[in-house]
């Protein structure tokens, strides 16, 4: 206890020390370093051995516990012990008591018989008185003598029970003794456990102190350790201080810093965007000189490449061109020349050249890969014609509008356009709007209008321009290929309410698809119109004289005429001759600005492969020959302007004019002399 008292003070004195520690003001750069660290585990570990100490106090009351219990239950058994001896004492005494009782009526008995014999012995000489006085004395004589033979016999038995009551009480008294004994040992062992356990006790406390000590130890070093640290941390502390006093000068005296920096950027800046605004004057001169430039060199290219371009389609055989040797194929083609076509015409093979030939292999994708560069060029602000020409079957209309699963030239150019739109979009704003029409009967009207029986009228511009325009034609704002379909669907819905027999009325009338893209250049503000027409034109086949009257000879009329009219066109633009006879139909007339000027125009003649269309494939061939090869030579424009009567459309005999095909003559007019050089795309190539 008084080990344990001194180890108490010497902890409280440790308390106080810590305590006193923790009061001084805390070293800030201290804050999570190894000493801290350090001192909380030496804390850490005084509080374990407060707590064993605690456990071992617990351990001894304890056994002190059990030592006052095991001296309780020695006493009781004491106690016991005591009152069994007095027990004994008792009963020794009473039984000793009862021994003298008994001897003492032996003595007294003893005592009392002579007198009784004598009596006896008188009565016998005594009268029968005594006698009877002796019977009776003699029968309380054996009354007596019973009596002593039994007091003998209880006196033998008390003796018997004080000898088994001196054994009992030797018995109890080993016993007692070896209780003793047994006690004695008890109290031994207890002694001995007692000591052991003080021992024990005294052990744990030395050790507990003697480790508290070394951690005691150890908690000064490690404040000694603090301290130094702390001496040492505070001229770091010094220098940090006049580095921050460093930097708040330095950051106060910043904004003038920058306000000056500020002012010479902005001045350098200013200067920058004064060189880059004449830069960009200077750009831009040369920008627009550049536009013009490409706009000649277009021009010029154009002019290169005529004005009017003639290319030939041969559609594949299908099952509606029978069987037998009316199907039989009558086109060939040059394996090297890809402008050149074979026909054999009632046994004989005419060969025509044309731009190019397309077989029936060539793709909807390889026709447009051909019309391209006409389509992308009305961005540019340039009009365009794309006719597709034929008889009826031919693959007009398949080759303008196509299937769903194949789409014509209409479809892609639209797509086309937005795409090439698109890319275009940072620098310029377009629109483009789309139109369709129908001219049948020489009679125009409009397929997206709310009334397409109504009849349209072409009129010249108030403004005297000269430009056309035609009043009351729909224009839709077309800005995806979901927008192109629905105004396609549209139209053709309105032309299939019209007319019941819709193959035969499409067969005669030609279809036009205007699209029109006006455009912005968002820094310059110049705007281009750009026209494309794509014109589905009517059958081109012949009807002689005698089958036809009533509504289909004047249906027949009006198609001779409009396509007289446009090889008329065609011819003076291209003979660049004075006047050019747009008035002559409604269709030139309607496609009159996108005809003239730096227009460029693609004829797309349709042929039928087999043997029973032949003279129509004759004929449309020489059709596009003839539309080509306008252009040739000077002197020789004015003689090939004279095939172009309307007449011809009606009359015309083929056969009697069809060169040999060895001598590769060509079938217009004049193409047999000198004044026929080669072929355009020849001069291109060369030129190129
Ligand atoms: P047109 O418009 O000249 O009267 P179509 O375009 O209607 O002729 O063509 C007649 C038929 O021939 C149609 O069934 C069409 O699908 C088919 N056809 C035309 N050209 C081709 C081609 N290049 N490939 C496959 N089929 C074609
Ligand atoms: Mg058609």
């Amino acid at each position: 206890m008084v080990e344990n008292e001194r180890l108490k003070q010497e902890l409280r004195r440790c308390e106080a020390e810590l305590q006193e520690l923790r009061t001084q003001p805390p070293a800030a750069p201290c804050l999570g370093c190894e000493h801290v660290q350090e001192s909380t585990q030496l804390r850490d570990k005084v509080s374990q051995l407060q707590l064993e100490v605690a456990e071992n106090k617990g351990m001894l009351s304890e056994l002190n516990l059990e030592v006052q219990q095991k001296t309780d239950r020695l006493a009781e058994v004491e106690l016991r012990l005591k009152d069994c001896l007095a027990e004994k004492a008792q009963e020794e005494e009473r039984l000793s008591r009862r021994l003298r009782n008994s001897h003492e009526t032996i003595a007294s008995l003893r005592a009392q018989s002579p007198p009784v014999k004598y009596v006896i012995k008188t009565v016998e000489v005594d009268s029968s008185k005594t006698k009877q006085a002796l019977n009776e004395s003699q029968a309380r004589n054996q009354h007596l003598q019973e009596q002593v033979a039994m007091q003998r016999q209880v006196l033998k038995e008390m003796e018997q029970q004080l000898e088994s009551s001196n054994q009992l009480t030797s018995q109890l008294r080993s016993q007692i003794s070896m209780y003793e004994a047994e006690l004695e040992r008890a109290h031994g062992q207890m002694l001995e456990e007692m000591q052991s356990m003080e021992e024990d006790k005294n052990r744990a406390i030395e050790e507990a102190f003697a480790r508290a000590q070394v951690e005691m130890k150890a908690v000064h070093e490690n404040l000694a350790g603090v301290r130094t640290n702390l001496l040492t941390l505070q001229p770091a502390l010094r220098t940090l201080t006049s580095d921050y006093n460093g930097l708040k000068r330095q950051v106060r005296s910043f904004p003038l810093l920058l306000q000056e920096a500020l002012q010479s950027v902005k001045a350098e800046i200013g200067q920058a965007i004064e060189e880059v605004n004449t830069n960009n004057q200077e750009l831009l001169r040369k920008y627009r000189r550049e536009l013009q430039l490409r706009k000649k060199c277009h021009n010029e290219l154009v002019r290169l490449k005529g004005n009017i371009r003639v290319i030939a389609r041969v559609r594949p055989i299908t099952k509606e061109d029978g069987e037998g040797p009316e199907a039989a194929n009558v086109v060939t083609f040059d394996p090297d020349d890809d402008a050149i076509i074979y026909l054999l015409h009632k046994g004989k093979p005419v060969s025509f050249e044309l731009d190019k030939v397309f077989s029936p292999l060539a793709s909807q994708q390889d026709v447009f890969q051909e019309v391209q560069a006409l389509i992308t060029s009305c961005i540019d602000g340039f009009n365009v014609c794309i006719f597709a020409y034929g008889q009826t079957g031919a693959g007009k209309t398949y080759t303008m509008e196509g299937t769903l699963e194949n789409p014509g030239i209409n479809q892609q150019a639209l797509q086309l356009l937005f795409s090439e739109v698109q890319e275009k979009a940072s620098d310029w704003e377009y629109t483009i709007t789309v139109s369709v029409t129908e001219i049948y009967n020489e009679v125009l009207r409009d397929l997206l209008g709310t009334e397409p029986q109504e009849k349209l009228e072409i009129r010249l511009c108030p403004d005297g321009s000269g430009q056309l325009y035609v009043p009351g034609l729909t224009e839709f704002r077309v800005q995806s290929v979901d927008d192109i379909n629905k105004v396609f669907e549209f139209g053709h819905n309105n032309r299939t309410t019209e007319f019941t027999n819709m193959n035969e009325h499409s067969s005669r009338s030609h279809a036009l698809l205007i699209v029109t893209v006006r455009g912005r250049d968002c820094s310059t503000g110049l705007r281009t119109t750009g026209k494309l027409n794509l014109v589905d034109l009517a059958g081109s086949e012949r009807v002689g004289k005698s089958g036809a009257e009533g509504s289909r000879l004047r249906e027949a009329q009006h198609i001779n005429k409009s396509l007289s009219a446009l090889g008329d066109v065609i011819a003076a633009l291209r003979s660049r001759q004075g006047h050019v006879p747009f008035r002559n139909s409604k269709l030139t007339y309607l496609l009159q600005d996108s005809l003239s000027g730096d227009s460029k125009t693609l004829m797309v003649v349709q042929v039928s492969p087999v043997e029973k269309n032949s003279s129509e494939t004759l004929y449309s061939l020489r059709f596009a020959e003839r539309v080509r090869s306008v252009e040739l030579g000077p002197g020789s424009r004015r003689t090939e302007l004279g095939s172009w009567s309307s007449q011809e459309h009606l009359e015309l005999e083929p056969a009697c004019q069809i060169p040999q095909p060895t001598a590769r003559a060509h079938s217009a007019p004049g193409s047999g002399t000198s004044s026929r050089p080669g072929s355009i795309r020849r001069k291109l190539q060369s030129s190129a």
